[in-house]
């Protein structure tokens, strides 16, 4: 008998039915008791071409579906260690986006009043601003590994403060961030001028650009990031558009000649041994993700999370 929740087994009832929560875990209404909590937040009005993310949460659940206890590769058994739930959605203010940063904020204040370690779902990337604040509150600045083709760290997007391109310029203000403990990652593209990236850089962030990433395995890198961060708490934001848009096309904001699946897989196990105090997986855009391929990277990111939890293990092989 386990002491702990489980996922509804592919034996027990068919993938194709059952909970619609994900990994088929229980349902809970807020986190208490929990150890870590999956939590979607369906936002797209922070969005600045084109949307869909508001219906991420529900198609990245049900992509999870596929998804057994055990990871294969590193041995990891969250579901022998932590307490684990689906705790549903944030009841975000679709028509405000400032209302809903601060009902997000105050959300995730009360999950980690009850010690949960928050996984999200979202939600486009405004969302892990008011995340960032509520870690603040609750653990002071954090280490960073943030992952995405964009830096996220524009001042204004439209004259406005609150946009998805925006939240760790906010966080930055916000003093939530420990600066010489910021990784980003997979960043790309066209940009306005060399400032995009290289505002990070002078504030004391490392910036990994994609181009450094080609061809490459990722874990001498992630090495060198556990190395710098230490036992600082950490946090990890995944922007699923990180990933090249032939793996994951199903997003708002694509940008070529971005990470591959595999190497996504490595940067996550490799926060194996950090503090994690929480991590998000955003910008999954169903409308255009035909296949689901986008939402199911993301729901196999998101496991992948949750086995590297602090308490997990790795079960011996590593
Ligand atoms: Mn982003
Ligand atoms: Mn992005």
């Amino acid at each position: 008998m386990n002491r702990f929740n489980q996922p509804l087994g592919g034996n027990e009832m068919p993938r194709f039915g059952g909970p619609a929560t994900m990994m088929r875990l229980p349902a809970q209404v807020g986190a208490a008791g929990l150890d870590a909590c999956f939590i979607g937040i369906p936002m797209d009005h922070g969005t600045s071409n084109r949307p869909g993310t508001r219906l991420g949460p529900r198609q990245i659940r049900d992509e999870s579906r596929m998804l057994r206890p055990y990871n294969m590769a590193t041995r990891a058994a969250p579901f022998e260690h932590l307490q684990v739930a689906d705790i549903g959605d944030v009841p975000i203010n679709t028509f405000d986006l400032k209302k809903t940063i601060d009902i997000i904020a105050g959300f995730y204040d009360g999950v980690l009043g009850h010690g949960a370690i928050p996984l999200t779902l979202g939600g486009d990337h405004t969302l892990t601003w008011p995340v960032l604040r509520a870690m603040r509150r609750r653990h002071g600045p954090v280490a960073l590994i943030h992952v995405d083709a964009h830096a996220d760290i524009s001042d204004t997007m439209f004259g406005e403060k609150a946009a998805h391109g925006c939240p760790f310029r906010r966080a930055w203000e916000e003093d939530c961030l420990i600066n010489d403990k910021v990784f980003q990652i997979g960043l790309r593209g066209t940009g306005y001028s060399p400032q995009d990236f290289d505002w990070a850089r002078g504030h004391g962030w490392t910036v990994v650009q994609a181009e450094e990433c080609w061809y490459r395995s990722l874990a001498p890198l992630m090495a060198e990031i556990r190395a710098r961060i230490g036992d600082a708490p950490c946090y990890l934001s995944f922007d699923i558009d990180s990933l090249d848009p032939a793996f994951a096309p199903g997003t708002g904001t694509v940008e070529i000649g971005g990470l591959t699946t595999w190497q996504a897989l490595e940067i996550v196990r490799g926060c194996a041994g950090l503090s994690l105090v929480g991590a998000d997986l955003v910008e999954v855009s169903p409308p255009y993700d035909p296949s689901g391929n986008t939402a199911l990277i993301a729901a196999n990111l998101l496991y992948e999370m949750l086995c590297v939890l602090p308490g997990v293990g790795q079960g011996g092989a590593g």
